[in-house]
C-alpha cells in the first residue's frame, strides 16, 4: 500500500513537538495551563440548543438534507448580512451553507486551482488556505504580514509573473493569529486589485462578531464591487460557540458559490437539518449572547496583555478576535520561548512559527481559556523571569 503524494506532502503538524513536551510534563504529575486552544470554552447558548432539540424530534429532519442547505437557512443568512452589514445577497445564488467554514475553505481550491496555479496566502495564517491549495495541485505564494503594515499584505509588491498564474487571494480579518483588523479602504483596494488581475478574493471572516471596546469589524462584501470578485467565508463556530456542531457558510460571487455548490453536491450530502435549524435559531434569535461573550473575552484580554507587558513582552491590545499576539522576549525564538514556558512554569502558548515563517518572533495566547485556569496561568506567567536577557545573543 502506498499513500498518494498529496497526502505524503502534508507536513506533520508543528504542534506535535510541543504536545509531546506537555505530555511529558503531565506524565511527571505536573499540570500545564494551556493558552494554546482556539476553541470557545463557553457552551453554546441554551436557546440555540433548544432549536436543535426541537428539530431533532421531527422525522422530516431524519432524512438526507439537500446539499445546498435549507432555503430558510439561506434566507436567514442573507437577512443577517443585510442587518449586520447592509449587504444584499440572493439566498439562492449567493449563499451556501457549509459543514463548518473549514470544509468550504479547503474545498474551494478544487474549484479554482488547476495544477501549477497559485493562491496568494497570508503568512502567518490559518493553515487550511495553503493546504487546500496544495491538495488541489497548486502552489501557495506567501504574503508576509508585517507589524509595520498593520499585518496587512502588501499586494503591490507581488510580481507580474506570479499574478499571471494566480487564481485565488486569501485574506482573514479580524485575523488569526495576529489579532489585526482591516478597514473598508483596504477591502476596496483589494477588490480593485483582484478585478485588475482576474483573481477571486476569498475572505475568511469567522471573527467578525468577536470584537471589543465597541469596535465593529467590516465585511469584504461591503466593499464597492466585492460581489464581482469575491466571496466571504463565515462561521457559527466563534460567534455562537458552535465549533462542535460544524456549520458555516460562504456568501458572495454567484459563479464561485455555484462552483463550490457543484463540487459539494458531488462529495457530501449537506448538513444535518436539525443543525441547520440550530443555525437559523442562532441568527434569528436573541443576540445578547454575543456581547456577553465579548465582555468575557475583553476582560481576559486586558488581564493577559497586562501580565505579558509586566514580564517584558511587547504586545498590542487586539480590537477583535480570540487571540493576543505577543513578541517573544529578547534571547528567544518562538519555539524556544514556548518550550521554556512549559518547562519552567507549566504554561503552554502557541509558537508563532506554527502559522508560517513570518510568525517567527511571536507567540499566540488564546482568550478561550476558562477563568479558573486563566487566573492560575496568569499568576504563573507573572512569576516568569527572562534569564537570557543579559546573556550575549547566540
Ligand atoms: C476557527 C477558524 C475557522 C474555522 O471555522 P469552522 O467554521 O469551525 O470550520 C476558519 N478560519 C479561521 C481563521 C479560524 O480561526
Amino acid at each position: 500500500m502506498k499513500i498518494a503524494g498529496r497526502i505524503e506532502q502534508l507536513k506533520p503538524y508543528l504542534f506535535v513537538e510541543i504536545n509531546k513536551k506537555i505530555a511529558e510534563k503531565k506524565a511527571r504529575g505536573e499540570d500545564v495551563i494551556s493558552f494554546a486552544i482556539g476553541d470557545p470554552d463557553i457552551p453554546t447558548p441554551a436557546h440555540i440548543i433548544d432549536g436543535l432539540c426541537k428539530a431533532a424530534q421531527d422525522p422530516a429532519n431524519h432524512q438526507y438534507p439537500e446539499s445546498e442547505g435549507l432555503p430558510e437557512l439561506r434566507q436567514a443568512i442573507a437577512a443577517w448580512y443585510q442587518k449586520r452589514f447592509d449587504v444584499t445577497l440572493d439566498p439562492d445564488t449567493e449563499v451556501l451553507p457549509l459543514i463548518g467554514s473549514k470544509e468550504g475553505i479547503g474545498h474551494i481550491a478544487f474549484c479554482f486551482i488547476d495544477p501549477g496555479d497559485i493562491a496568494l496566502v497570508p503568512d502567518p495564517a490559518y493553515p487550511v488556505y495553503a493546504i487546500g491549495t496544495q491538495l488541489a495541485g497548486g502552489r501557495p505564494y506567501y504574503m508576509a504580514l508585517k507589524e509595520s503594515n498593520g499585518f496587512l499584505p502588501e499586494l503591490n509588491g507581488i510580481r507580474d509573473y506570479v499574478l499571471e498564474k494566480t487564481k485565488l487571494l486569501w485574506l482573514n480579518y479580524p485575523n488569526n493569529p495576529t489579532g489585526a483588523v482591516a478597514e473598508l479602504d483596504f477591502f476596496n483596494r483589494v477588490v480593485e486589485f483582484a478585478g485588475k488581475h482576474e483573481i477571486l478574493v476569498c475572505h475568511d471572516g469567522p471573527y467578525s462578531e468577536v470584537a471589543f471596546d465597541g469596535y465593529e469589524p467590516v465585511s469584504l462584501m461591503q466593499a464597492e464591487g466585492a460581489k464581482d470578485v469575491g466571496v466571504e467565508f463565515h462561521s457559527f463556530s466563534k460567534s455562537y460557540n458552535m465549533t462542535g456542531w460544524r456549520i458555516g457558510m460562504v456568501v458572495g460571487n454567484a459563479k464561485a458559490v455555484g462552483a463550490l455548490r457543484t463540487l459539494k453536491s458531488n462529495l457530501d450530502s449537506g448538513i444535518p437539518q436539525a443543525i441547520q435549524y440550530m443555525a437559523i435559531e442562532a441568527l434569528n434569535g436573541p443576540q445578547d449572547c454575543i456581547s456577553e461573550h465579548n465582555n468575557t473575552y475583553q476582560r481576559r484580554r486586558d488581564l493577559i496583555v497586562e501580565v505579558l507587558a509586566n514580564i517584558g513582552l511587547e504586545v498590542t491590545l487586539p480590537k477583535a478576535g480570540l487571540y493576543v499576539w505577543a513578541k517573544v522576549p529578547e534571547g528567544y525564538n518562538s519555539v524556544d520561548f514556548t518550550a521554556a514556558l512549559i518547562d519552567q512554569i507549566g504554561v503552554a502558548v502557541t509558537p508563532g512559527v506554527g502559522y508560517g515563517r513570518s510568525g517567527e518572533g511571536y507567540v499566540r495566547l488564546s482568550l478561550t481559556i476558562p477563568d479558573a485556569a486563566l487566573v492560575k496561568g496568569l499568576s504563573r506567567l507573572s512569576g516568569w523571569r527572562n534569564t537570557r536577557r543579559l546573556t550575549p545573543k547566540r
